[in-house]
């Protein structure tokens, strides 16, 4: 199945303000229609009052005056010559000045009885409901097309409006408005409509105008406050899309935009050829933390993934968190073009970094898996990288292909972390011995103690696979008290036995700063009653400067003790070593990379050469890491190096094979000691 990628080709819908500007349009324009139609009725039904009004008024003002409730009588009487004449006279400016076209009387016989029509006076016409409806008491009006007989006279004016009244009388036989009178005929008028349907008109038209404008108005207003709502919400849900799938720091995907991106690769991968992942984790980033501060730690991540995105034409470049970055590639044809890309990044971060006025060089370790061979889905691909770029770290080769025989090594190493405290309890925790040798004389004066963790299920498992997972824990305190207690016991046994051994320690760099540090080795000393001198502590460079005033004061208590303090793996660190003159340090241990390549590379060479010549100045010790074959162990005598330690001279052994193997060591060398004669 394929999948339509973020950019489908399905129909796009309308925006929200598009299809709120259309229904809000939609929604005002009916609005519109029901009040204009009512604004309409009532300008309708205003005019048509007005001109009923008129009409209610000449037959108050200018008929019932003159006429007497005997003309209405039930048999036509024509009125007198003369009172028609007044009435004629009396009509004629209401009828000229009110536009009334005509003007009739009924009695209830429906005779019409007066009229400025002489020819209608005097005459009867049938019944029709208007003319009913106003012997009934109510006054009603009608826009007429002049069909009916009576009004075959009117037929040039064209439409009219005609209006009828009734007429009452009171108990006294006087005409009277009130309307619980006696209705004694009615008074009928004709007005033209022409004038009354143009105002009608212009009213119409005019209320029409105000409420397009209001509705109009209001629309552009609403309009534009959504519009600006929906302008603020739009970029709001952009900048959440964006956090939601980049890393803050950074600014590059994250790993939920990871996921989704080699899903979709891994969907086309016909098209787009193989998908390699590489999974590269910074080594010793931890330190550059520690010595330089996060902000400039985090200065190096971003020179990093800047570096990456840029140079790299990868498909996705993302940061996991902390120092691990995953680099995604199409079109990999095999493991080659894989291993082609880790040049390329190796060489990307070669490149000197310049954070805080110091020159960093970053160096990393990356694990590879290539689909489909290593993984079909993101999950699984990602989760061979990490395995493989484990087994790197911890083989220290800088890169791996994932292979299923990683397995054993897979990220099942985190649910360590959970057993360690069984272990300790149920002494799965024990140490290995490596002596070390004093080059001038032969002879063993000492052992650094190395752990193991002999597991029940996975057999012995190295420090290396637990201890970087421990090292981010609380464990990492029980751990360490842990192991000076089974070293000093060692110490305190074999000086028993009269083998008298200064016994290192290694001291991970948060146990530096953890307040119950000197309490914890003064009283281990004292449960094995040993003096300070017995025991020597192994700290990196991270660890001594990790909080450099802290340090301090912890290194000055524990020197006060008695005890040696040796720094580990010198020449790696990335700070400057100015801090030999401040911090009570007793040794040096040149680091084994420097030690194993003192032959090949010029530089090692130089790094150990400086390091002898700077421990002699600053009048320390110096002990020479992994020293692996004679020809070293000789050049490293000649540079003037005090110790040496390293598989030439033993691995790291069980306590109990120790004296043993020093009986042996002082035979072959050919020298006695006086512990073993003693
Ligand atoms: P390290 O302190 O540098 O210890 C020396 C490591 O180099 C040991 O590895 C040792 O077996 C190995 N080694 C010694 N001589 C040679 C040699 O000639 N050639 C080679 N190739 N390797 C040699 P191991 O025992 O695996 O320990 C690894 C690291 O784990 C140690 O490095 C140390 O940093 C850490 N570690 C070991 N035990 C403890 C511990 O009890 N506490 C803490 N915090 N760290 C420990
Ligand atoms: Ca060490
Ligand atoms: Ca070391």
């Amino acid at each position: 199945m394929r999948k339509t990628g973020p950019s489908g080709r399905h129909r796009r819908r309308p925006s929200l303000l598009v299809r709120f500007g259309l229904l809000s349009f939609v929604m005002l324009l009916a609005v519109g229609v029901v009040l204009g139609r009512r604004l309409q009725k009532s300008a309708h039904d205003r005019t048509l009052g007005d001109a009923v009004h008129s009409a209610q008024i000449i037959a108050a003002v200018g008929i019932e005056p003159l006429l007497q409730p005997a003309d209405l009588q039930r048999n036509f009487e024509p009125l007198a010559a003369n009172r028609r004449t007044i009435l004629d006279d009396a009509l004629k400016s209401s009828v000229s000045n009110n536009g009334v076209v005509r003007l009739k009387v009924w009695n209830l016989q429906h005779w019409i009885v007066y009229s400025d029509n002489p020819k209608l006076v005097g005459r009867w016409f049938a019944s029709e409901p208007n003319l009913e409806a106003a012997f009934a008491g109510r006054t009603v009006s009608d826009i007429t097309d002049l069909s009916s007989a009576e009004e075959l006279e009117e037929r040039d004016f064209g439409t009219l409006l005609s209006v009828y009244v009734p007429l009452r009388v009171d108990a006294a036989g006087a005409f009277t408005n009130d309307p619980t009178a006696r209705v004694v005929g009615a008074f009928e008028i004709y007005l033209p409509y022409k004038p009354i349907a143009a105002a009608i008109t212009h009213d119409t038209r005019e209320l029409y105008l105000e409420l397009a404008v209001g509705l109009l108005i209001l629309y552009l207003v609403l309009f534009r406050l959504v519009a600006g709502a929906s302008r603020r919400l739009r970029k709001q849900a952009t900048e959440n899309a964006f956090q939601a799938t980049h890393d803050a720091l950074t600014g590059l995907p994250n790993r939920r935009m990871l996921n989704t991106v080699v899903a979709d690769l891994l969907a086309n991968q016909g098209e787009t050829g193989f998908v390699a992942i590489a999974l590269l984790d910074l080594d010793r980033f931890k330190e550059i933390n520690d010595t330089l501060g996060h902000t400039r730690g985090d200065e190096v991540l971003c020179t990093v993934a800047a570096r990456l995105s840029t140079h790299l034409e990868a498909a996705c470049v993302a940061r996991l968190g902390g120092d691990e970055f995953v680099v995604v590639v199409t079109n990999v044809a095999d493991g080659h073009d894989a291993l082609v890309l880790c040049d390329r990044i190796e060489r990307l971060l070669e490149e000197q970094i310049e954070v805080g006025g110091v020159q960093i060089c970053v160096r990393s370790s990356i694990g590879l898996a290539i689909a489909p061979e290593h993984g079909t889905d993101p999950d699984t691909l990602l989760q061979h990288a990490d395995v493989a770029m484990y087994v790197a770290k911890r083989t220290g080769s800088t890169r791996r292909m994932y292979s299923a025989d990683f397995d054993d090594y897979s990220p099942e190493r985190l649910g360590l972390a959970a057993e360690l405290r069984g272990a300790m309890a149920a002494g799965q925790i024990t140490l290995l011995y490596q002596p070390k040798l004093e080059i001038g004389t032969c002879r063993i004066l000492g052992v650094e103690a190395l752990v193991r963790w002999q597991h029940p299920q996975r057999g012995t498992i190295m420090p290396a696979d637990f201890l970087p997972v421990i090292e981010n824990t609380e464990l990492i305190g029980p751990l360490t008290w842990c192991v000076l207690d089974l070293a000093l016991a060692q110490c305190a046994a074999w000086r028993r036995q009269g083998v008298d051994l200064v016994i290192a320690v290694n001291l991970s760099a948060r146990t530096v700063s953890d307040p119950s540090l000197i309490d914890n080795i003064r009283v281990a000393l004292a449960r094995h009653d040993l003096p300070g001198r017995a025991l020597e502590i192994e700290l990196t460079e991270s660890a001594v400067l990790g909080d450099h005033v802290h340090a301090q004061v912890a290194l000055n208590m524990i020197r006060e003790l008695g005890v040696t303090l040796a720094v580990d793996d010198f020449g790696t660190g990335y700070a400057s070593i100015s801090y030999l003159t401040t911090l009570p340090v007793d040794v040096l241990k040149i680091d084994r990379s420097f030690v194993a390549n003192l032959f090949t590379d010029r530089k090692a060479a130089a790094v150990v050469q400086f390091t002898v010549d700077l421990a002699g100045r600053l009048g320390l010790e110096v002990v020479a890491e992994g020293v692996e074959d004679e020809r070293t162990l000789a050049e490293l005598a000649r540079l003037g190096c005090d110790h040496a330690q390293g598989f030439l001279i033993a691995k790291p052994m069980h306590a109990e094979q120790l004296v043993g193997w020093m009986t042996r060591w002082y035979a072959a060398t050919d020298q006695q000691v006086e512990v073993m004669s003693g």
